[in-house]
């Protein structure tokens, strides 16, 4: 995909500056698109992030926060973005894990797992959907999980989240079928499902599981991997940034709708 341009696209990815989204906006840049940076961080941190991003490639780069548990602030974020021409290419990206039992979920971690993980992907795609159709190019990617295809104990509101994020997904895939042409690109709404994936995300059950191995990290790793992960390897997060600069090609227009396993054959099982 080198030889890819993006040049005239502009990119939001949401928690973009860590893990994930950072792999995910890195390669976007790369392609030369025009990077949105999203997240918490504060300014002198956005600032070495968005270097990074121009010295990839990013034909011009900027950074906003907004807590995605506040809809106004998503509201404004993209009502900011929309005045400056929109967004072609819609990450959601940010995400937030909280391992508990069911009934040791209180309200509180429901709701904010709940609000990160789903609604806020509902909030932007109605801000970026309509504004794609007319322009007949428009990709919107949203990165669930393994855990949107099946479940594990300990994760009923990530799980519950991951589900939806999916189902969201599909209905908006439908809605925005016909829009644009092949030779536009049309508009296509998918989801990625990683499994395992080197990431800050993961890294308390890494811990966890490396307490019953003397603290070794990499025994803790393994141990996660057999119990899941058929590959056994974990992905890095510039394999899932690979395939969303697939994914936001003009040839993968007629893929929408899915949910695209990067796994190591977990939901094969
Ligand atoms: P990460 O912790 O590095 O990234 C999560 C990002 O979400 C961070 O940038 C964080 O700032 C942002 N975020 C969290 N809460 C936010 C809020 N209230 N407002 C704004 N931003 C917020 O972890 P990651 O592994 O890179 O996760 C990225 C996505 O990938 C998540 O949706 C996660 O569920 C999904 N995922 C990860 C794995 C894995 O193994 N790492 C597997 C499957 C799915």
């Amino acid at each position: 995909m080198s030889e890819q341009t993006l040049d005239s696209k502009t990119a939001l990815i949401t928690g973009s500056t860590s893990g994930i989204g950072l792999a995910i906006a890195t390669a976007l840049a790369k392609a030369g698109a025009q990077i949105v940076l999203h997240g918490l961080v504060d300014q002198q941190r956005a600032g070495e992030l968005l270097a990074q991003m121009a010295a990839a490639g990013a034909k011009t780069s900027q950074y906003l926060d907004a807590d995605l548990r506040d809809v106004s602030a998503v509201d404004r974020m993209m009502s900011q973005l929309e005045e400056g021409g929109g967004v072609d290419i819609l990450v959601n990206n940010a995400g937030v894990q909280i391992t508990t039992p069911l009934a040791e979920a209180t309200p509180d971690i429901w709701d904010h797992v709940l609000a990160v993980n789903l609604s806020a992907a509902f909030h932007t795609m109605r801000h970026a959907l309509p504004k794609m159709a007319q322009k007949g190019y428009g990709r919107v990617i949203n990165i669930a999980s393994v855990h949107g295809l099946v479940a594990s104990i300990n994760k009923a509101p990530y799980v519950a989240s991951k589900f939806g994020l999916n189902g969201l997904s599909k209905a908006a895939a439908l809605e925005y079928a016909e829009a644009g042409t092949r030779a536009q690109g049309g508009v296509t709404v998918n989801t990625i499902c990683p499994g395992w994936t080197q990431t800050a995300l993961i890294e308390p059950q890494i811990q966890d599981r490396a307490k019953s191995h003397d603290g070794d990290r990499e025994a803790g790793i393994a141990d996660l991997l057999s119990e899941k992960q058929p590959s056994r390897r974990l992905s890095d997060a510039s394999e899932i940034g690979a395939m969303v600069l697939f994914l936001c090609s003009p040839l993968a227009h007629n893929i929408t709708g899915s949910a695209l396993s990067i796994d190591g054959g977990w939901s094969a099982q």
